[in-house]
């Protein structure tokens, strides 16, 4: 498989066009953004965990049943993934307090939620990717009603896999976000990455943070954090 024309290079990521046309290959890098792009870095080897730890749960969801773009691993940070048109939400769902969560509802981080919660942000630089409920999707004609219980039925079916797989590692999934897109039939694929970038791993016995929040929060053991969870999920 040749890496083809970029298409487009995110802040964590890079996607190419391939020999095929309906497979894009996504490159890992080790950028790393929060704060909406204000604070930026790098993660020394976080491409190649984030490669290896999707590669893991994409296919323990294909295992699942969950279809997802996921297709072959080419190199330490390439992936080859099925070709989507992407739905512009990222899809949020919490298990625990955390984020920006715990502020809205003044909760103390870590409270467990009484039922997972789930909360749709449009994807947008330009506005800041903000907070949508149902009827914003509607107006905006992001996704049909249909679509989004098909989107929040397969949230709480990833939710429900990640967690029981992570409650075998001794980790807590405290919130994660996921995206979308349509395939050539239309149908909603699970696609981007499930990696300690959008997910919050906590360790159930200590409550260490085991993903992002390390950078966000200038904790420090940031990669460590990052090879912690990949030898946890792999070894
Ligand atoms: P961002 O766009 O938020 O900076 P990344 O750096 O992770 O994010 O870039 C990866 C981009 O690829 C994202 O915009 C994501 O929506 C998109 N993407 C992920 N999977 C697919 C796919 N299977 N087909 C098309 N686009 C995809
Ligand atoms: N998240 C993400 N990308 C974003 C915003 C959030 O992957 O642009 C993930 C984040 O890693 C966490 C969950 O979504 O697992 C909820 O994040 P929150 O809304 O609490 O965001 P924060 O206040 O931390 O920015």
């Amino acid at each position: 498989m040749n890496k083809g024309k970029l298409l487009y290079e995110g802040k964590a990521k890079m996607v190419y066009e391939t020999d095929e046309p309906d497979k894009y290959l996504v490159y890992f890098k080790d950028d790393a953004s929060a704060n909406n792009g204000e604070k930026r870095g790098t993660i020394k080897d976080k491409g190649i965990v984030n490669n290896k730890i999707s590669t893991f749960f994409f296919k323990l969801l294909k295992d699942n049943g969950v279809a997802n773009h996921y297709l072959e691993t080419l190199s330490e940070r390439e992936m080859i993934v099925k070709k989507l048109q992407m739905v512009p939400l990222e899809i949020v769902i919490r298990n625990f307090a955390a984020g920006s969560l715990a502020k809205r509802l003044g909760f103390e981080e870590g409270l467990e939620l009484a039922m997972p919660v789930v909360e749709y942000y449009y994807k947008s630089d330009e506005l800041g990717d903000p907070m949508l409920n149902r009827y914003h999707v509607l107006t905006l004609d992001i996704a049909t009603i249909d679509e989004m219980n098909e989107l929040d039925h397969l949230a709480f079916t990833i939710n429900t896999i990640l967690k029981e797989k992570l409650r075998a590692k001794n980790v807590d999934l405290i919130d994660f976000k996921l995206e979308f897109g349509r395939d050539e039939k239309g149908k909603l694929i699970l696609a981007d990455e499930i990696s300690p970038d959008n997910c919050r791993f906590w360790d159930m016995t200590t409550k260490e943070k085991l993903d992002k929040d390390r950078f966000r929060r200038d904790m420090g053991g940031v990669e460590e954090a990052y090879h912690e969870m990949l030898d946890r999920l792999t070894m």
